[in-house]
């Protein structure tokens, strides 16, 4: 909430004036004093903290007693019972899709998106307990604070506001809470697609994904995920007729394996920026400013430069934002101490870039490799996940209230190099922005202590709500 700033006393001011009631809705100063919240940021606390306390982890289940507490919740909040519906996808594993009707325009509906299983957490590995929603110097912790029951929480607690105010949109506002996206065997997003998809078609998601960057406590950037790489495992396999480990043999699958390995680490794969990546690249030059400032503007200039390419690439993360990249991650070889490996086998890892064709890295790989000997295979094909035009009807309305909230603070599109659900849903054709105005630092996302500023959550909360109703309705002010 910009008034929590301390800098900027006559912007805050203002805006402040501007929101009126929203005013009231304080929780703490810049001094970390603690004010009473308003009514709605209490429902967004008392949902996250509800969220966090039902053990959604894979090996416990719980999103289908998550999923039927939402629902309990809209409910009671007066939606019609054929607007909230519960699908279990699997036993204890379930969904739930709440919907705000809208006064019946040409739009389709928009979709709120966010899963509601975490990741395991250890009691043992953490100093906190993991399953216990605490608010301590500042900040919530618990698993899945950042992700992704901060956005769930916000979501439920934002469609239940504005059913209260009366607040009709001009298309239905669809909230989907979803099983199974850290890796699960019944992943919701699939399982609606494919058995309720009315329940979720949309013009377009929003996601996780996205989300501002905070560091030593400042807003440094406001992030739109428009576009995910692909991902796409191949087997690099060197075989041979073995023998006894007495008398070996020049040749050798183990040795062969290993060069070919070599060639494959040795190997980058052509830089190519799209729209996204380029509007990425092009705005983060902008806040890092200095040498590798510079250096991204010659990439965006001329992605054959193999100079700034080479300087770019030397953090990890800016690299896989330019490149496919590809990485042996298991190993298995041989198949007794004293015989000469028949078979030695590696697992490459690829991250493919949205619009580069699979057959083409499986051509590149082999060619690293070097030898025929050694087969190169793709293992499956990888799901396609087109990127999301970033169109101005979306755009224009995360700039302005970005600014609004955080003046001076840009909006960054930005390509993840993992993946989320958003994918299945661009597989599907329906564009997915990850948007949540929720600014961490380190948040810890599937490790010990996770946890989020308890300032951003609120901000996070008032931008969405902010962010929902531009683009369903006539704007607040
Ligand atoms: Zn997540």
């Amino acid at each position: 909430m910009p008034s929590l700033r301390a800098s900027a006393p006559d912007s805050a001011l203002r805006i402040t004036v501007l929101a009126g009631a929203l005013a009231l809705l304080l929780t703490s100063s810049a001094h970390g004093q603690q004010h009473p919240l308003g009514e709605w940021e209490q429902l967004a606390r008392d949902v996250f903290e509800e969220l966090v306390e039902i053990n959604t982890s894979h090996s416990v289940g719980g999103t289908l007693q998550a999923s039927e507490a939402m629902a309990a919740r809209f409910l009671a909040a007066g939606f019609a019972a054929e607007d909230v519906v519960v699908t279990e996808v699997a036993p204890g594993e379930g969904n739930v899709v709440a919907r705000l009707r809208g006064s019946g325009s040409a739009r389709g509906p928009i979709l709120l998106l966010a899963h509601i299983d975490v990741v395991e957490a250890d009691p043992a590995d953490w100093t906190l307990p993991p399953f216990e929603f605490i608010e301590q110097d500042g900040n919530f912790y618990g698993r899945g604070v950042a992700d992704d029951k901060d956005e769930a929480a916000i979501y439920v607690a934002n469609l239940i506001r504005m059913k209260a105010e009366g607040f009709t949109p001009d298309r239905d506002i669809i909230v989907a809470l979803t099983a199974d996206e850290e890796g699960g065997a019944h992943n919701g997003v699939v399982w609606l697609l494919e058995n309720r998809r009315e329940l979720v078609q949309a013009d377009y998601v929003l996601n996780e994904g996205g989300g501002g960057t905070l560091k030593d406590g400042r807003h440094i950037s406001n992030n739109v995920q428009a576009s995910e790489k692909k991902y796409l495992n191949f087997q690099v396999q060197a075989t041979n007729p073995g023998g006894h480990s007495s008398v070996p043999r020049p040749d050798n699958a183990i040795y062969e394996l290993s060069k070919a390995l070599l060639g494959v680490g040795a190997y980058h794969h052509p830089v190519m920026l799209n729209e996204v990546t380029t509007a990425y690249f092009t705005r983060t030059a902008d806040i890092v400013g200095g040498e590798m400032g510079a250096m991204m503007r010659r990439v965006v200039a001329n992605p054959r430069d193999e100079q700034a390419v080479a300087f770019v690439a030397t953090d990890p993360a800016y690299n896989s934002r330019m490149r496919t990249s590809c990485v042996a991650t298991l190993l298995d070889g041989g198949h007794a101490p004293n015989a000469l490996p028949q078979r030695a086998t590696a697992n490459v890892n690829c991250r493919i870039l949205p619009d580069e064709d699979p057959t083409v890295v499986l051509q590149r790989l082999r060619a690293a490799v070097g030898d025929a000997e050694v087969a190169v295979e793709m293992q499956g094909q990888a799901t396609e996940s087109p990127p999301s035009p970033l169109t101005p009807e979306v755009l224009g309305p995360i700039e302005r209230i970005t600014n609004e909230m955080w003046p001076g603070v840009p909006v960054i599109p930005t390509m993840s190099t993992g993946a989320t659900d958003g994918l299945y849903f661009r597989n599907a054709g329906i564009p997915v922005y990850g948007v949540s105005g929720l600014f961490y630092e380190n948040p810890n996302s599937h490790g010990m202590n996770e946890n989020i500023p308890v300032k951003s959550f609120y901000e996070g909360q008032e931008f969405l709500y902010r962010l929902v109703k531009a683009l369903s309705g006539p704007e607040i002010s």
